[in-house]
């Protein structure tokens, strides 16, 4: 049967140039595209371990639908032929890691700002579509975290719920350069913006809340370097694995909604599917029902972890560590981050399916199977890492 889009109409094969690739939100869009479409994609990145599964043997079904090509769109002039041949580029490439906004900052927004800028230049020039990956970030701090704490206005949505095309972006002084990763992606989201507005570039704005599953980040001294800090589900993975406490920062007070990749991508092809309903559109993609505070997230992947693994959990689950400590000077936090999904629901009918609890369960199945032998092993013999 011919697949059809939101609207009825027979949707035709594309050519999709995706940058950032071969990273965790790229290779799960790669699988999807592969697997459920007929559209080929030209996949743009420096590494490919993450879709190596959908590059080899040549027998695979969608073999010929997918092309690796591995380049630093920094400095490579074959970018704007890739995009020239495509018929929508989907920029996912960035420094995405809270532990490098406040201790790389230049990187941080060179990649987020001054890379991606030939990316929108190269569409807008050749008319052609984008998507641009952005993040809930841009929205900053809460107008709710500034009312006192016994304020009875902080219980009010008002106050605190995300909405695309209402709330303010509130950032903290320059010197929390923690911020310097959302400032670059909220300038980017503002001249992508104005490409629509002056020059009709045909756009659509992605704000992720959150989102996580399988091969996320990398685990510390297996498949990334030991010392490095990813974001908080491979840090929590990483100390389950090796039965450590998991460390909760400045009291894991912070407040997130996690959503399950998979429903995620979901929202991302209907995006690909559907330009007239996604077209000059920002869209918050995450998962409102998930909402825990940084500790009770810990709380449940140690229970989780428990079920999934056989193993009990250690005496001491959790500890407490300063920001300072963990990420270093400048850091700075997003107090409490709940997605408004009425633009998207009304423009795709989309909605998130997957409880935390759920998604925890697969995505912790999946650390435990990959990890735990290699974890055994290096602790075994460290000097062999
Ligand atoms: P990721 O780090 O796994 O993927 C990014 C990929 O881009 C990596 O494979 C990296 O090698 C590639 N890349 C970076 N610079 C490049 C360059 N100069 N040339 C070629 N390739 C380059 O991150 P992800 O979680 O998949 O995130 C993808 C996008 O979504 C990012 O723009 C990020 O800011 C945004 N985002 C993600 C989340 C989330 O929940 N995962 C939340 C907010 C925003
Ligand atoms: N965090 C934590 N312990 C860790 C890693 C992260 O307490 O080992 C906290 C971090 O301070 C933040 C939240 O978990 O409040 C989410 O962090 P993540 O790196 O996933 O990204 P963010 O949602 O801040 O962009």
């Amino acid at each position: 049967m011919a697949r059809v889009d939101l609207d009825g109409n027979a949707i035709k094969p594309m050519t999709i140039c995706m940058i950032g690739a071969g990273g965790f939100i790229g290779s799960h869009l790669c699988e999807k595209l592969m697997s459920e479409t007929p559209h080929t994609v030209l996949a743009v990145d420096v590494y490919n371990d993450k879709i190596k599964h959908l590059l080899e043997p040549d027998s695979l079904p969608w073999s010929g639908r997918i092309q690796f090509h591995r380049l630093n769109i920094k400095n490579d002039s074959r970018l704007e032929g890739l995009i020239k041949c495509s018929d929508l580029t989907i920029n996912l490439a960035a420094i995405c890691t809270p532990a490098d906004y406040n201790t790389r900052p230049l990187d941080t927004i060179y990649s987020n700002f001054i890379d991606a800028l030939p990316v929108v230049k190269y569409c807008s020039e050749n008319n052609k579509r984008l998507i641009h990956f952005s993040t809930c970030e841009v929205y900053g701090k809460t107008i709710g975290s500034f009312l006192p704490k016994d304020s009875p206005l902080r219980q009010d949505p008002a106050y605190y719920i995300l909405k695309e095309d209402t709330s303010p972006c509130i950032f903290g002084s320059v010197e929390k350069q923690r911020w310097s990763y959302a400032c670059a992606k909220q300038l980017i989201e503002r001249l992508i913006y104005a490409e629509g507005a002056e020059n009709g570039l045909e756009f659509t704005i992605v704000r992720p809340f959150n989102w996580i599953g399988p091969r996320m980040d990398f685990i510390p001294g297996i498949d990334g370097p030991s010392e490095g800090v990813p974001r908080v589900l491979a840090c929590f993975s990483n100390n389950l694995l090796r039965r450590e406490p998991l460390k909760l920062v400045d009291g894991g007070e912070s407040q997130r909604t996690f959503i399950y990749i998979k429903d995620a991508i979901e929202a991302v092809l209907l995006m690909i599917e559907n330009p007239a309903r996604a077209s000059g559109h920002i869209f918050n993609v995450g998962n409102p029902n998930n909402e825990v505070t940084v500790r009770q997230l810990a709380e449940m992947m140690t229970q989780v972890y428990s079920k999934v693994s056989g193993e009990d959990a250690i005496e001491t689950p959790t500890i407490d560590v300063s920001s300072k400590e963990f990420y270093g000077e400048g850091y700075d936090d997003s107090d409490k981050r709940i997605p408004d999904m009425t633009i998207i629901n009304k423009q795709l009918g989309w909605n998130p399916k997957t409880s935390l609890w759920d998604l925890l369960e697969s995505t912790l199945t999946y650390q435990h199977r990959t990890y735990a032998e290699a974890i055994k092993q290096a602790i075994a013999k460290p000097s062999a890492n």
